[in-house]
């Protein structure tokens, strides 16, 4: 029923078919529990000279968790009577729980079905013992109750309350006969699982043994947090670890290179490879470190190309077209695949991730190898290869860190400038003081009709010392006589003036 459940099956949904055979198998041995017989008689219990023990066992698996009951009876002349008292199963939330918690349930379950035994019968017990093969489970229950997170302080606490001094021990998995409930059993199994029924064999022991667990109990193994300590591990990948103790890219090409080359000339010592490193082995230490950095940084997306399954919709490179390529780098996609003559890397530059040591250090790499080439430049020599985005901002900001460009680019300080004269600041007439200068050629067409002939021609700048109005003349050549014509236009049209100012 609860696999139904955990499938989310509606109500006319088909069964899987899984599902469906095991429940055709149980439905098949159903007649073997008509078999099963259980006597209510307690031999020997009301006796007085007998010692009564009571021994409880419980056990979780993923599937469920179970608890059962016996009585075991030593009577004055040395018989012993061992018989099954009560049993209780629960099938495991579906939450997923850790095992040991499953295993803590177990604990209360056993620990509830103590209660409803004793007040069920009125006979002395001497002694209540009560097994469990968890050894997490038996140190949160003899650990104060307050150590452990919310789930395990509620559950000790209840256990401790239903059975304040209880005789925990420690039971290994194979010998307990709690184990086949918390697993499950099929009905014909169940009839004839002796250790179920007639309870384990080494009761029927005067003394009972001590199991030594395997392992020291400890009760950090839940996976949860603790209140008393935390404790974070991460997980150092190697690849990650050798890229950033490079601070230049092409060394570390080249390290990887020459660790290739190590490698082949150990397999194939007949074809040694020696001298100086090739293209070739450049080109595939490079291809390797993308590729490796890529698997580090977007595990997600190539996980979903390798299973062809769309891209996450939250995904940062749902627009960029991504794929992977025959060696497994992913790359941008675009549209000059099919008919660009372009190369692979033009056509669909590899991808990086934004800011990783590994991007900055090419950019590095690059920027010195096109003689400290400033953003843009840089940035359209890096596009033929790779691509990562928000591209210009952090080509912006290599270039900016560079020792070098600043240098080269720094700007000398700047010359104090004197007062101004006093013909500059003092008001007047418009005009009354100008400055002249000349300013051109410009090229214009002789007042002739249809002449194609283009003249230069220059203009006079008048400007008013006081007020920087400006009057403009047009002069046909720089002769003499033509500068007079001018003036002696400005000087019709504004008077004339005290002072001329000339730089010639
Ligand atoms: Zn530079």
């Amino acid at each position: 029923m609860q696999d139904l459940w955990k499938n989310q099956l509606s109500w006319d949904a088909g069964i899987p078919h899984e599902i469906l055979k095991t429940w055709k198998t149980f439905q098949s041995e159903l007649s073997f529990l008509k078999d099963i017989k259980l006597p209510r008689y307690l031999k020997n219990v009301y006796s007085e000279s007998v010692i009564v023990q009571l021994h409880g066992f419980c056990d979780a698996s993923s599937k469920a968790y179970a608890a059962v009951k016996y009585i075991h009876v030593l009577t004055d002349t040395g018989e012993i009577f061992l018989t099954f008292v009560a049993a209780k199963t629960r099938v495991a939330p579906l939450k997923q729980l850790t095992i040991p918690r499953l295993e803590l349930c177990s604990a209360l379950l056993l620990a509830q079905l103590y209660q409803s035994v004793i007040s069920s019968i009125s006979v002395l017990i001497h002694s209540t013992f009560l097994w469990s093969d968890s050894q997490i489970a038996l140190c949160w229950i003899s650990s104060p109750p307050s150590k452990g997170n919310q789930f395990v302080t509620h559950r000790v606490n209840q256990i401790h309350s239903l059975i304040p001094n209880g005789n925990w021990n420690y039971i290994p998995g194979k010998i307990n006969p709690a184990d086949c409930a918390s697993r499950g059993l099929m009905p014909e199994k169940l009839s004839q699982h002796d250790l179920w029924w007639s309870g384990p064999q080494w009761l029927h022991d005067k003394h009972l043994p001590n199991f030594i667990a395997n392992e020291t109990p400890s009760d950090d193994n839940d996976g949860t947090y603790l209140n008393d300590s935390l404790s974070f591990a991460s997980q150092v990948k190697p690849i990650a670890e050798f890229i950033t103790k490079f601070s230049s890219c092409s060394k570390l090409t080249r390290i990887l290179a020459y660790c290739f080359r190590f490698v082949h000339n150990l397999r194939s010592p007949s074809k040694k490879c020696s001298g100086p490193l090739t293209a070739a082995e450049l080109v595939v230490a490079e291809n390797l470190i993308i590729k490796l950095l890529q698997e580090q940084e977007f595990s997600v997306e190539i996980r979903m190309l390798r299973e062809n399954k769309p891209l996450p919709c939250n995904s940062e490179l749902l627009a960029l077209n991504i794929f992977l390529d025959k060696s497994g780098i992913i790359r941008v996609g675009g549209r000059l695949s099919k008919h660009s003559t372009l190369n692979i890397n033009q056509k669909h530059p590899m991808l990086l991730p934004k800011d990783h040591h590994l991007t900055r250090s090419i950019i590095k790499e690059y920027h010195v190898r096109y003689l400290h080439a400033g953003p843009q430049l840089l940035l359209s020599l890096l596009r033929q290869k790779f691509w990562f985005s928000h591209g210009l901002s952090i080509v912006r900001q290599e270039c900016y860190k560079c020792l070098t460009c600043r240098r080269a680019k720094s700007q000398s300080c700047q010359q104090l400038m004197s007062d101004l004269p006093s013909v500059r600041i003092t008001p007047d007439r418009p005009f009354k003081r100008v400055g002249v200068d000349f300013c051109g050629p410009f090229l214009t067409k002789p007042n002739v009709i249809r002449s194609k002939v283009k003249l230069k021609s220059y203009v006079a700048l008048f400007i008013c010392m006081w007020s920087k109005a400006v009057h403009i003349e047009l002069v046909s050549d720089l002769s003499t006589a033509a500068f007079l014509a001018a003036l002696r236009r400005f000087l019709s049209r504004r008077g004339l003036p005290s002072d001329i100012y000339s730089d010639n």
